[in-house]
């Protein structure tokens, strides 16, 4: 009987929770067109094309209890600037829940290991399977590059990384050496584990100031397309940074709208912003960096991704 009762009070929580998301969305479809009113984030043009349309929430809009009544989600391509986004039924307000929670606990790293244990077995893939090996290889073969060509300055040491979001501990660990110390900023909790391998580690959102350091390089990791105002994170790095200190930016590349299928799982609902290398790098220009290199690659995952190196000007 108890356990009847605990079940039907499970169900009803649930079925008043979907229909809450479902009233909020039915609410902001009536202007679903524009982003806060601003148009697109690049150019602030409110014409645009639609590239794919979406009548159904996919499995982490359904997931965070989101129903079909009312919904509808489009990727669409701006028609000045070709910047490609996302427009959505959803409300904003279920937007934290769905990337910090269910999308992050389904997609990747912890699922039912413990932080540490997945952290042991991801840095212990042989080199060729690695995409944090090669990503850490580029960016240092970049700023050596760089340096001798006197691009850029050559920092003076310690030099300090800061990785956002990057809880799996992984990048900020291989990216370790006697030159560079990692920092690493993630609202999970569980990322606390890093600091016995001597990465310093605060459980947050991002925000400026939050360590006593200035950064000489910091890292955004598939972190940017998740951002409701990705603008607001670029130009709060400012604080983090003196004028030269580099930024590395790896986002998705909106070459898979050539070759994905549309029900792939790059266009989830969780990602908002879809860069080339012309809209990454408008998006540097007007937050106050600069591109200094840029790869397009296919990872070892079948991902497209962009790669770029910017200067804090
Ligand atoms: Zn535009």
């Amino acid at each position: 009987m108890q356990k009847f009762n605990k079940n039907m009070k499970l169900k009803i929580t649930k079925e008043i929770l979907r229909l809450r998301f479902n009233q909020m969305a039915i609410n902001d479809s009536m202007n679903p067109n524009i982003i806060d009113g601003k148009g697109c984030l690049i150019c602030s043009t409110n014409s645009y094309n639609v590239l794919i349309s979406y009548n159904k929430p996919d499995q982490y809009e359904i997931a965070c209890g989101l129903g079909a009544e009312g919904y509808s989600r489009r990727w669409v391509e701006c028609s000045q600037c070709g910047f490609i986004y996302s427009l959505y039924s959803r409300n904003k307000n279920i937007f934290g829940k769905l990337y910090e929670t269910i999308y992050k606990d389904s997609n990747s790293y912890w699922r039912k290991e413990s932080g540490d244990e997945l952290f042991q077995k991801i840095i212990n893939l042989p080199d060729s399977e690695s995409e944090t090996k090669y990503r850490v290889k580029w960016i240092k073969d970049n700023i050596r590059q760089l340096q001798k060509s006197q691009i850029i300055d050559t920092v003076t040491s310690p030099h300090n990384l800061l990785d956002i979001g990057g809880g799996s501990g992984v990048f900020a660990y291989e990216f370790k050496d006697d030159l560079w110390s990692p920092y690493v900023v993630d609202p999970d909790a569980r990322g606390v584990f890093m600091e016995k391998y001597g990465i310093k580690f605060i459980k947050s959102c991002y925000q400026p100031n939050l360590f006593s350091v200035k950064f000489d390089l910091v890292s955004l990791i598939y972190v940017l397309e998740h951002l409701e105002n990705p603008k607001v994170m670029m130009h709060d790095l400012h604080d983090d940074m003196e004028q030269g200190a580099l930024l590395y930016i790896e986002v998705p590349d909106s070459i898979c709208f050539q070759y994905k299928d549309q029900q792939d799982d790059i266009f989830n609902s969780c990602h908002l912003w879809m860069f080339n290398p012309y809209t990454l790098s408008e998006l540097l220009h007007k937050t106050g960096f600069e591109l200094v290199a840029l790869q397009r690659v296919k990872t070892v995952r079948n991902y497209y991704g962009l790669m770029v190196l910017a200067i804090r000007r």
